[in-house]
C-alpha cells in the first residue's frame, strides 16, 4: 500500500528563463527551461528556509512532524506513531482572467502556450507563459 500523502503548504516561486523569458518548471536548484532548454539556478533562500521549516499533520495520529529538509516530495517518518508518510511539493496555480465573459479561471501554468477553454461561456483562447 502506497503511504498517504499531505500536500506541502508552500510553493516554490514562478520564476522566468533567464534567456528567453518563458515560465521555468516550478521548482529550486537547477531548472532546464522547457522552451530553449537553457540551464538556469532558480534559488530563493526564504522559499528554501520555510520548506525546510515547514510543520505538517501526520495524516495517521495528527501529531506535527517538522520536513527538516527543503527536498520535495520526501517520505516522512512520524515520531509518534512511526507511520510513513509523502509529503507532495505544492503546485502553484494562476488566474486568468476570460476574455470573453471576464470569468477568473484557475490553472496550473505550464511553460509554452496552450489552449484554455472557459468552463462559463465555452470559448477558447489561447495563453501563454
Ligand atoms: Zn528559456
Ligand atoms: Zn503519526
Ligand atoms: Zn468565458
Amino acid at each position: 500500500m502506497a503511504p498517504p500523502e499531505v500536500e506541502s503548504q508552500i510553493a516554490p516561486p514562478l520564476v522566468n528563463c533567464a534567456q528567453c523569458q518563458g515560465m521555468l518548471p516550478q521548482g529550486l536548484g537547477e531548472i532546464e527551461c522547457v522552451l530553449c532548454g537553457a540551464m538556469c539556478r532558480v534559488t530563493h533562500q526564504p522559499t528554501v528556509d520555510a520548506l525546510f521549516n515547514e510543520k505538517v499533520q501526520c495524516p495517521i495520529c495528527m501529531t506535527v512532524v517538522e520536513a527538516g529538509t527543503s527536498q520535495r516530495p520526501v517520505d516522512l517518518t512520524c515520531g509518534a506513531c512511526s507511520g510513513a508518510f509523502t509529503l507532495k511539493e505544492k503546485i502553484a496555480k494562476v488566474e486568468i482572467q476570460c476574455p470573453s465573459c471576464e470569468a477568473n479561471l484557475r490553472i496550473r501554468p505550464r511553460p509554452g502556450k496552450r489552449e484554455l477553454t472557459c468552463p462559463g461561456c465555452q470559448n477558447s483562447f489561447n495563453v501563454t507563459f
